[in-house]
């Protein structure tokens, strides 16, 4: 199999490719292959020839960031599962027995986090909207279902379970005209952020239509597209085909009197070293869009000060702003990429601490957990107790927004759910007890 065909036309890698590249790029033997085959029948893998050739460093496999930020790893799963899945891709077991040891695998890993399945799916009158989350009043949240899939996957994905292809596991429409006539019926709407998968993995004309039934609506202030491509597939905004209709339609946004916010996914600077992402993001920029970062902190992959530090002085110098810096969710491989809160609070810090005030627009680290998105503030002593310091930046109930609460300082803590509440028997986003008689 030849892998170098040059980068200029985009070329996909999915699971076929895998044993392939492991030996031919990885130099790894048939049992280390197939141990990473049998990861791969259980989360989702796919890739492209630009990730493969621009940006992993082959040399540096298997602790490349690059390379385990795209590529499964044997030990994300349980020792015992990946032995017993390898050794049925081994024994050429029957499919239907491989795809139900998986799916078992699969089932282990809380697949949908904070209810992603069923999560708040609006209704105009009794009729639900597909395709959409309302879970903060401004922000509305579309899945273009032409949009469900990556340039590639990361492996860290919290949405994981969406591209494994089980038609039950997925949420997306093609409803555009269901969205605006949600939107007419609630003014408080003023953003409405695409995302998926990764919109820009639709072709303009696909976009286009829904992007523009939006411009005539007063009441958006912001249409944002949610993307990893500048990371993935920079030669979206360069090369491609339809890269300057594409940046014809954000202009026609911006024109509209709306920005046009670019919410760009880069998890390394690795990532922004490429030349063509230099000169996308110029492209992207030029025409009165803006581009602000996010990404989540990974335990082998990002999860030290020095390297966000780097990371947001390169995104601030090339024109973009630092938004959010994300907790790593509670699914998937999480005991794998887990950082605990305390931390990721530390880690944070000290990135913060290094950068100039053009960077300390980025926030975090922030839990997007179900009653909202919490922002660990510190660890503190108050009264002789050990105390985190923690924030809402956005909730379901914006009466929460911007007023602290304490959790009991816990150094193993990695997600919302292992805090317990300080000075108080409850969270202020909890229920009151009942009453005891
Ligand atoms: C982060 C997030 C948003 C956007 O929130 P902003 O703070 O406005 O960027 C919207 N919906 C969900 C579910 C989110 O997690």
């Amino acid at each position: 199999m030849i892998f170098n065909e040059g980068t200029r036309g985009f070329r996909a890698y999915t699971t076929k490719h895998l044993d392939d590249l492991l030996r031919e790029k990885a130099g790894f033997g048939e049992e280390a292959r197939l141990r990473v085959r049998a990861v791969a029948t259980v989360l989702p893998f796919r890739t492209n020839a630009y990730v493969v050739d621009e940006l992993i460093d082959w040399s540096a496999v298997p602790d490349d960031p690059i390379y385990r930020l795209v590529f499964p790893q044997e030990d994300m799963l349980p020792e015992a599962d990946v032995s017993r899945l390898a050794n049925l891709i081994r024994t050429n077991a029957p499919v239907k027995q491989l795809t139900a040891a998986a799916n078992e695998v699969r089932m282990g890993l809380n697949p949908h986090p904070a209810g992603q399945l069923d999560l708040n799916v609006p209704k105009i009158g009794d009729e639900p909207v597909p395709g959409m989350q309302h879970k903060y009043p401004e922000t509305v949240l579309f899945f273009p279902k032409q949009g469900q899939t990556c340039h590639a996957y990361c492996t860290y994905c919290f949405r994981w379970a969406q591209f494994i292809g089980e038609p039950d596991l997925k949420f997306a429409s093609g409803d555009v005209d269901a969205l605006v006539g949600y939107i007419r019926r609630h003014p408080e709407v003023t953003s409405v952020l695409f995302t998926g998968g990764d919109p820009m993995i639709m072709g303009e004309a696909v976009l286009r239509r829904y992007v523009e039934p939006l411009l005539d609506l007063p009441q958006i202030d912001s249409i944002r597209i949610g993307t990893k491509s500048l990371a993935y597939w920079p030669g979206r905004f360069v090369t491609d085909p339809d890269a300057d209709d594409t940046l014809k339609l954000f202009e026609q946004v911006v024109r509209s009197g709306k920005n046009l916010a670019f919410m760009a996914h880069f998890s390394h600077p690795r990532e922004l070293e490429p030349q063509a992402v230099g000169s996308a993001v110029r492209r992207i920029l030029d025409t009165g869009a803006t581009v602000r970062t996010q990404a989540p902190l990974i335990r082998t992959i990002n999860d030290d000060a020095a390297t966000w530090a780097h990371m947001w002085r390169r995104q601030n110098a090339m024109g973009m702003v630092p938004y959010y810096m994300f907790v790593e969710r509670d699914t998937g491989p999480q005991d794998y990429f887990a950082v605990p809160l305390a931390d990721a609070y530390e880690t944070f810090r000290d990135a913060y601490a290094q950068v100039s005030g053009l960077c300390r627009t980025v926030r975090g680290p922030s839990m997007s957990a179900t009653p909202g998105k919490v922002c660990v503030d510190g660890v503190t002593e108050i009264n002789g107790q050990r105390v985190f310091v923690l924030h809402f930046i956005q909730a379901r109930d914006p009466e929460l927004v911007g007023r602290p609460f304490f959790a009991r300082y816990d150094p193993t803590a990695v997600w919302l759910t292992d805090l317990r509440p300080a000075f108080a028997d409850r969270f202020p986003f909890e229920p009151a007890a009942p009453v005891a008689a």
